[in-house]
């Protein structure tokens, strides 16, 4: 992530982030109301490295962000190792993991193996000081957020790209996108 005199047009944060408008939307996984069924499903369905966790679908508020590898060896583990852990289960992401009701299996929570604090900025955050942002923090991903609710995710790669294809046009067509 060298040069930033490709976005000295003022691209933004907006402009890089994932989903595009034609994508599908951002894969998810809410803090509780998954069960372990479908928090695998999400997986096999996806290769994205990471999710996003969120308050609720509605809200789209952030809580963090938990690495694929880490959700595949914690689900694999639980399932052969804890007590009562089956598809049914319900994942958590929450600091308190609630009582069960009866009849059902217990709930699997997951806190442990999710990032706090995920770096996030807002959609109009300017790519040159997103850059930068990378590069000191060493960071792989960040996400994206407007009035508190999470739009998108940058990845390192995604700049990289975004990069080269500006470097590949005439400066005319940077200039007005
Ligand atoms: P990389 O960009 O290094 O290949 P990923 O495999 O995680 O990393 O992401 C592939 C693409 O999908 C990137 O363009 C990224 O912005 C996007 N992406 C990453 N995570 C998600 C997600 N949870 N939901 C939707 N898109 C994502």
């Amino acid at each position: 992530l060298e040069p930033k005199e490709e976005f000295a047009h003022k691209t933004l944060a907006m402009d890089v982030m994932r989903p595009r408008r034609s994508d599908p939307p951002l894969s998810v996984l809410t803090q509780s109301g998954m069960s372990v069924e479908q928090v695998e499903a999400v997986i096999a369905d996806t290769s994205y490295s990471g999710f996003p966790i969120v308050m609720s679908q509605e809200s789209q508020r952030l809580v963090g962000f938990v690495l694929r590898r880490d959700l595949v060896i914690s689900i694999e583990n639980a399932r052969l190792c804890q007590e009562g852990i089956v598809g049914a289960s319900q994942v958590l992401f929450t600091e308190h993991t609630p009582a069960q009701p009866h009849g059902g299996p217990p709930p699997l929570n997951l806190r442990s193996i999710m990032d706090l604090s995920p770096l996030a900025i807002t959609d109009h955050t300017p790519m040159d000081i997103t850059v930068d942002i990378f590069r000191k923090l060493g960071l792989r991903q960040c996400l994206v957020t407007q009035n508190g609710r999470l739009l998108g995710i940058i990845t390192k790669k995604d700049i990289l790209k975004h990069m080269a294809q500006m470097t590949n046009r005439d400066p005319e067509s940077i200039l007005f996108n």
